[in-house]
């Protein structure tokens, strides 16, 4: 008890500095990126009625059907969102017509009762967009787009795009059919989820991580080829306007992506640095039916977890974005400790990162206060100094010390 006494829960984590510095670059980037694209930020609760992620998600997808965090406080039952697209959804439905061509993203938590390892949290942070409206290939592609403009904008480098497509609603039975007859012949060698998978949702077999599996997906048609020749052309105009745009992407037909509202485009970002967990972000279009309204839009989402690990693997670690130190002052009497207040009030109302001991405490005990702060230079001030209205600047660094006016070290700080 004791020991775990401090503990988050399993897969929740404490985020603090230096890494605090590593998310607040993200974050700041990817507001700007964002900006850029002209989306807005939207947040949406946390908290939602667990019917609004049955209805997008879908009741048959693991994340639904396994990995929520649900309660029933009162006459709703509740969960914890475990994606982003939902409540946005959910909100923008709500918002009628400007709704329907929105273009929002969101930063924040999500939460899904996983098994916990590396790069696999319960508490995890996502960052997406989602673009309502624009049924059109062009949209697919400025998605994909500007989610490697995000990447960029962080400064990773060696991630690989993979698309492919789920084809129409219409293409589903045709998919789905021409897959399990396929693989019919096959049945022995796969594994037993995908044994049951094949009657449930036989896309699941496609992407089961079993080797056994994947050697059987490889020696049947891909999805794709049961799909209508519209939804192919669709997909030959994402990858097309891609390269126009000078974005390399690579075509997996084996990649599936596991939510039911998709339709044509997925796509999904995998870095090597990642390990077994190397989906780094996917995305997608979709059609979402709320109530009557059916809101077809695309959007994506990047784990920031993972795009840490992914970071960290290129060398950019957290304290490459810590703050300036700033100032330490050191107050040797209580009158310095007041006068020392008001300075720290102006240097902070400059800006300025300014620290101080507020107790009466020794000049060695402030000094090792001082040192532990990282401050580049220390201001110490006693009865003395602040007689002549001068302060003595140590120089942290070199060790060395001098005295200026008060004035100055305003005026220049
Ligand atoms: P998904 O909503 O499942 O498509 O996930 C989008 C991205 O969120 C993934 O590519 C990961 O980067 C991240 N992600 C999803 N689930 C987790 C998790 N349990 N822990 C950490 N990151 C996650």
């Amino acid at each position: 008890m004791a020991n775990n006494e401090f503990q988050s829960l399993q897969g929740m984590s404490d985020i603090q500095a230096p890494e605090i510095f590593l998310w607040q670059m993200m974050e700041e980037r990817a507001r700007a990126v964002f900006n850029s694209y002209s989306y807005d930020e939207l947040r949406t609760p946390i908290l939602e009625k667990l019917s609004v992620f049955q209805r997008s998600l879908g009741d048959t997808t693991d994340v639904v059907k396994k990995e929520m965090y649900s309660f029933k406080p009162s006459k709703h039952e509740l969960a914890m969102r475990p994606e982003g697209t939902a409540g946005t959804m959910r909100h923008l439905a709500g918002r009628g017509e400007e709704g329907l061509n929105a273009r929002v993203f969101y930063i924040g938590p999500m939460f899904r009762y996983e098994r916990p390892q590396a790069g696999r949290k319960r508490q995890f942070h996502q960052v997406g967009v989602e673009a309502t409206g624009e049924p059109n290939p062009l949209a697919d592609a400025e998605a994909i787009a500007l989610q490697k403009s995000l990447l960029d904008a962080w400064g990773l480098t060696g991630s690989k795009i993979q698309v492919s497509t789920r084809g129409e609603p219409s293409d589903r039975q045709p998919v789905a059919d021409g897959l399990r007859a396929a693989l019919q012949p096959h049945l022995s060698d796969l594994c037993d989820d995908c044994q049951r998978r094949i009657d449930e949702n036989v896309l699941r077999v496609i992407d089961c991580k079993n080797e056994n599996c994947q050697k059987v997906v490889d020696q049947v048609p891909s999805a794709i080829e049961f799909m209508s020749d519209a939804s192919r052309a669709y997909l030959d105009q994402v990858i097309h306007a891609l390269e126009n745009m000078g974005v390399e992407v690579t075509v997996n037909p084996k990649l599936i992506r596991g939510l039911d509202y998709y339709v044509h485009t997925v796509w999904e970002i995998s870095h090597s640095a990642l390990g077994a967990q190397d989906a780094l972000a996917g995305g997608g279009r979709y059609e979402i039916s709320l109530g009557k309204k059916s809101v077809p839009g695309v959007g994506f989402a990047v784990g920031f977890e993972r795009a840490i690990m992914a970071l960290n693997a290129c060398g950019i670690e957290g304290e490459q974005f810590a703050p300036d130190c700033g100032l330490w002052l050191v107050s040797l009497g209580e009158s310095a400790l007041t006068e020392n207040m008001k300075l720290a009030a102006e240097l902070r109302s400059k800006g300025i990162r300014c620290g101080m001991e507020l107790a009466a405490k020794s000049m060695k005990a402030q000094m090792r206060k001082a040192n532990r702060s990282g401050a580049a230079k220390v201001i110490i001030r006693g009865d003395e100094e602040i007689e002549k209205g001068t302060v003595m600047v140590k120089d942290m660094a070199e060790g060395t010390q001098e005295e200026i006016n008060l004035e100055e070290l305003i005026r220049d700080a």
